[in-house]
């Protein structure tokens, strides 16, 4: 059992000014892991005065001074790769090969600002004006708790890049993982004030922080109904916003593709981070007359879906990340069956086998219809739907006809009709015939997925202020 009683403020571990204490359980055995003293208003008040403290020296810093403190990072995080795999495993029930993998993603995003600040353009000259980007302020970064360090590092990265000292408000639900972070992130020597971290309710830690009249940007990835109300808190006071939210994805399977091919593709992509994934596609659109070909395909791909201990190599689906989502996810599979829905594998439960932990089974519906709630509401488990199509034109109405808009996938043969495709959808990234990441290209949602980009220069941008200086260029 662990026990985190601190926050990190101003260079150093202290304890939280906050009394309430959550325990959290192993979402793969249910057992007591660990507890968290929640920080409180007070924790999130402090943690802004000590990044206001620092915003005057580190905003002014030069290029190499946080291109030092990037590479840090990045080697610090490094360096505790297996300890924060394991606490990937332990806290979050990730499989072990993707556990690592999420590990690794956080040293890269460091590096990749590194890179992109050794010419990084922070001035330009248009005319006689002499345009430049300035720190926006202090910052914070408030994350769920489904890809952590990538979360917390590919905000940061930008932000400290940019000049900007940052609060981080992780998930309480990813306590010790933000434990061995922060870890890293203070063996890593940012100036005092530079990086702070409290870890405390949304509702309490995370609104005081949102609210709070000396941050100045407020960068979000979590659910879509709070992102709203964190837009609605900024309003206020026009604190620059980026918003990281839900999503719906589609994956469109051509009517040229290779069904088998394309049934495994669509599983890894819709049940990525055992299903709990921003960016999964979990609306796949099958040209109608293939529909009962593919659901065959997709029964034969699910031999490779493996759910169980995440420590097990074989294991592809570890358990959802606590009780409360896993009766949310049961819900929807309900719902689906309600709404007349055909199960193609999987329902309600948990996989055959599994007697405890918060895993559900691996479950694809088909026979759906996009007004189902189940195709339009965001699940966050695996669970897909099977969406019948006449044509192309058909495919992007349907991938279309969603509130959400941040990743869509196209699988087939033809890469010109695929490109066509990829045009008309409205989404943030499309993905032809691959699910890979790319760090430097831009990542954020077309309509109720967001507002703004992060990753690369965009996400520097983000941190980032314009000023027209006008005449600077005849001094
Ligand atoms: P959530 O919105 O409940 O919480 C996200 C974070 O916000 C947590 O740290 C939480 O404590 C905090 N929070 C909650 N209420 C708050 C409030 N009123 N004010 C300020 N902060 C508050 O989301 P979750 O359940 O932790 O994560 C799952 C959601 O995150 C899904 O909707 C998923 O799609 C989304 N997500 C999006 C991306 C992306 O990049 N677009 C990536 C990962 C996850």
């Amino acid at each position: 059992m662990y026990r985190i009683d601190t926050v990190y403020i101003g260079g150093t571990f202290q304890p939280a000014h906050g009394r309430e204490e959550l325990l959290l359980l192993n979402p793969t055995t249910e057992a007591p892991m660990g507890v968290l003293v929640l920080a409180d208003e007070e924790d999130a008040r402090r943690a802004v005065a000590s990044a206001v403290g620092a915003f005057p020296t580190w905003s002014r810093s030069g290029r190499q001074e946080r291109m030092d403190l990037l590479n840090a990072l990045a080697e610090a995080v490094r360096r505790r790769a297996d300890d924060l795999t394991e606490a990937t495993i332990l806290e979050y029930g990730g499989p072990i090969e993707q556990a690592r993998w999420r590990a690794g993603l956080a040293a890269n995003n460091f590096l990749a600002a590194a890179t992109l600040l050794e010419d990084y353009a922070f001035t330009r000259r248009i005319n006689e004006v002499e345009v430049v980007a300035q720190a926006v302020g202090v910052a914070t970064h408030i994350v769920p708790w489904n890809s952590v360090y990538n979360a917390i590092s590919v905000k940061m990265a930008g932000a400290l890049a940019a000049g900007c000292p940052v609060v981080v408000k992780p998930s309480e639900y990813s306590a010790w993982q933000v434990q061995l972070f922060t870890e890293c992130l203070h063996a890593a020597g940012a100036p005092a004030g530079v990086v702070n971290v409290v870890n405390g309710r949304g509702v309490v830690a995370g609104q005081a922080l949102a609210a709070h009249p000396d941050v100045c940007k407020i960068s979000f990835t979590g659910s879509t109904p709070v992102g709203k109300s964190i837009l609605r808190t900024a309003a206020e006071r026009m604190a620059r916003v980026t918003l990281e939210l839900g999503g719906k994805s589609p994956t469109i399977v051509m009517d040229d593709a290779d069904l088998a091919k394309a049934a495994a593709l669509a599983l890894s992509i819709g049940y990525a981070n055992n299903g709990q994934a921003c960016i999964a596609g979990t609306r796949i659109l099958v040209p109608r007359a293939r529909v009962d070909a593919f659901c065959e395909a997709l029964r034969v791909a699910m031999r490779d879906v493996v759910p169980g201990d995440p420590r097990i190599a074989r294991t592809t689906l570890g358990p959802l990340v606590n009780h409360r989502q896993y009766d949310r996810v049961q819900a929807y599979i309900r719902k689906g069956l309600e709404e007349g829905a055909r199960l193609v594998t999987g329902g309600p439960g948990r996989p055959e086998g599994i007697t405890r932990g918060y895993f559900v089974q691996p479950t694809i519906f088909a026979d759906v219809t996009n007004d189902m709630t189940i195709a339009r509401e965001e699940i966050f488990g695996p669970v897909l739907c099977v969406i019948a199509y006449d044509d192309d034109d058909h495919a992007v109405a349907i991938a279309n006809d969603t509130p959400y808009g941040l990743h869509a996938y196209i699988i087939g043969q033809d890469m010109g009709r695929a490109r066509a495709i990829a045009d008309r959808v409205d989404a943030g990234r499309v993905a032809i015939n691959a699910l890979t990441h790319e760090p430097l290209a831009p990542f954020g949602g077309f309509k109720q997925s967001g507002v703004g980009r992060e990753y690369g220069a965009f996400g520097i941008e983000a941190h980032l202020e314009l000023k027209a200086v006008i005449g600077a260029a005849r001094s």
